[in-house]
């Protein structure tokens, strides 16, 4: 019933790492070991393998003035073997923002690193792997709202952060999944056009219901449409039968059914904080019903024995970029791993954003 891990991300022979002698790999293999601090799957050996990866990408960053930041969901080698900041996507803008390094390495997926690219226009931001998208904010352009804005005059256009940054320029305000529901319930008028997750979307009307029309999407994350509240009712059925109380914590990605079925909901941020503290209060039976990435955070940082239950789902983009990926980036950068956007799109975006900051106070 213990939640399943996915495999370590083993080296693919795209780049070959310095040599380093035997001592610096046996010292930085257990460096590793110690920080992912899983050891069945990151064994001594699969960290011997990586740490020459692991050794330059360090070494690079310090060389060339490099910040490097990784959202939650990458690999545990990226989030603990290399990464200056790990967070969900708002928190890590403004780590790109206020780092004083002028170069940000962002390992994750694109619109994160265009975000990062509109809060500090003035720095270089590296992107790995250029073809990771994202279901949810491919699914809408600047256009589709440009033609909803059309057909819904004066009515105000809040969309989620995972937009790309044309999409972001062309509405009111961004929001999180941490201020959505404050956010949209301060925008003026009786009706909000909400972009593009209409699973947040629907979560959000139920929350105003009475107070405010929602004019909902159709996008939504594939890794979170796939959790239902069906899956964790049976999953607590069978919990209890053994005697044990789940805690159930979910994204607000998540369709509605999931959200009332769920003790705590917030974003992927507040899901560590939330299962590191349960666990501190022997609280330890856990389901995460969200992406891979969370657990494995969970699973290296608690000093609690926890008994994750269930399945986790990984998002095929978040997985895409390796350490090999980073450490290309960092040597010598395609044109496309460089993220480049125009003034204006960065302009409108920056101001949809900062109408975020204003209005989460
Ligand atoms: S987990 Fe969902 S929202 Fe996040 S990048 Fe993957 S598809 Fe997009």
């Amino acid at each position: 019933m213990t939640m399943q891990m996915p495999s370590a991300p083993l080296p693919r022979g795209l780049v070959t790492p310095k040599a380093y002698s035997n001592e610096e790999i046996e010292a930085e293999a257990k460096r590793l070991q110690k920080v992912i601090n899983q050891g069945t799957l990151w064994d001594i050996e699969t960290c011997k393998t990586i740490a020459p990866l692991t050794l330059e990408i360090n070494q690079l960053k310090e060389e060339n003035d490099v910040f490097l930041i990784a959202h939650s969901y990458q690999t545990p080698d990226i989030v603990y073997g290399v990464a200056d900041s790990v967070s969900d996507s708002y928190s890590l803008s403004k780590a790109a923002r206020d780092a004083p390094q002028q170069t940000i390495l962002f390992s994750s997926v694109r619109f994160m690193a265009e975000t990062a690219k509109i809060v500090s226009p003035h720095k270089t931001v590296l992107h790995p792997s250029p073809d990771a998208g994202c279901t949810l904010s491919d699914s809408i352009t600047a256009e589709d709202v440009r033609e909803l804005k059309s057909r819904y005059p004066g009515v105000p256009v809040a969309c989620y952060i995972n937009t790309t940054a044309e999409v972001k320029a062309e509405v009111d305000v961004c929001v999180t999944s941490s201020n959505y529901l404050k956010i949209c319930e301060r925008l003026p008028g009786d009706r909000i056009i909400f972009v593009p997750d209409q699973l947040m979307g629907k979560h959000l009307a139920e929350h105003l219901a009475g107070k405010k029309e929602v004019i909902n999407y159709d996008g939504e994350c594939y890794v979170h449409a796939t959790f239902t509240g069906e899956k964790i009712r049976s999953w607590r059925n069978r919990t209890a039968e053994q005697g044990i109380e789940l805690q159930v914590l979910s994204h607000p990605e998540c369709d509605a059914d999931v959200i009332a079925e769920s003790d705590i909901v917030g974003s992927s941020e507040v899901l560590r904080e939330e299962a590191l503290r349960l666990g501190s209060e022997g609280k330890s039976d856990i389901m995460l019903i969200t992406e891979c990435g969370t657990a494995d955070r969970v699973r290296a940082e608690s000093e609690n024995d926890l008994n994750l239950i269930g399945t986790c789902v990984m998002c095929r983009y978040m997985k895409m970029t390796q350490l090999e990926d980073i450490l290309q980036a960092l040597r010598e950068p395609h044109p496309d791993q460089i993220i480049e956007l125009d003034d204006e799109i960065i302009q409108h975006a920056q101001r949809s954003l900062d109408e975020m900051f204003r209005l989460a106070e």
